[in-house]
């Protein structure tokens, strides 16, 4: 199964100019043929790098098909696009944006009908950690794939904790964490589906410890944020190829 290095550039950066510049400076890699390189730049910013050799993706869009839904994208729009994933449940849209597992339900739906991957992101926060809470919360945010029919799919393991505070999750944990939902994924489907299903560490992950993530802990990939946007996010592809 190839590899997959996601980068989640989040709002950022302010002007097309520079993330022409990020762009470019990702192109400067050799890159690798075992590894499928994803961006994920804010909407407006997909044109920029529309075929330009790397797979793209959105950060976010709506359920509905289309309407009055002011300031909202389409899964449709997306796909329409030229992208080929959707981020859904990331942890800073359910807590800033409030986005319930209801919605991050009706997105999955939406985006497997538009064609495209979803990039599901589940995780506990730091309070559901210390409370020994992880397996249940992990359990119960997979749940909304109950009853779904899913062709393709990217399950992120993102600990909300790790998520921009340098503090990656330990590789053993993170293994740990694969494991279960794995297991919970072939519950959910069967063994095919879970097979099948990319399953990606995100949370502080940088060029020095992403390969742990690949060789120790056995992901298929990794979602990356802040250092996204860093020259290191080219040799992270090497470093992981
Ligand atoms: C993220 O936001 O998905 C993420 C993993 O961020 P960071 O790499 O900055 O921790």
């Amino acid at each position: 199964m190839k590899k997959i290095l996601i980068g989640n550039w989040k709002m950022n950066p302010g002007s097309p100019k520079s993330a022409e510049s990020i762009f470019s400076e990702i192109k400067k890699s050799p890159g690798s043929t075992d590894v499928e390189v994803v961006i994920l730049p804010p909407s407006i910013y997909i044109p920029l790098i529309k075929n330009r050799g790397v797979s793209i993706g959105a950060q976010d869009a709506y359920f509905e098909k289309e309407g009055a839904f002011t300031g909202e994208i389409s899964m449709e729009m997306v796909k329409n696009m030229g992208c080929r994933y959707i981020l859904i449940g990331h942890s800073e849209r359910r807590l800033l944006f409030k986005e319930s597992d209801k919605e991050i339900r009706k997105k999955i739906i939406a985006a497997c009908v538009a064609g495209l991957v979803p990039i599901f992101c589940v995780g506990e926060n730091n309070e559901q950690k210390n409370d020994g809470e992880t397996g249940r919360v992990i359990r119960e945010q997979l749940s909304v794939l109950e009853g779904l029919q899913v062709e393709e799919m990217i399950v992120g393991y993102e600990p909300v904790w790790a998520i921009g505070s340098g503090s990656p999750c330990d590789p053993e944990a993170a293994f740990r964490m694969r494991l279960l939902i794995k297991k919970i994924i072939t519950q959910i489907f069967d063994r095919k589906v879970a097979e099948n299903t990319k399953i990606v560490y995100g949370g502080s992950v940088d060029l020095g410890n992403c390969k742990k993530y690949i060789e120790e802990a056995k992901f298929n990939g990794l979602l990356v944020g802040g250092a996204s946007l860093k020259k290191e996010f080219g040799k992270m592809i090497s470093e992981i190829g």
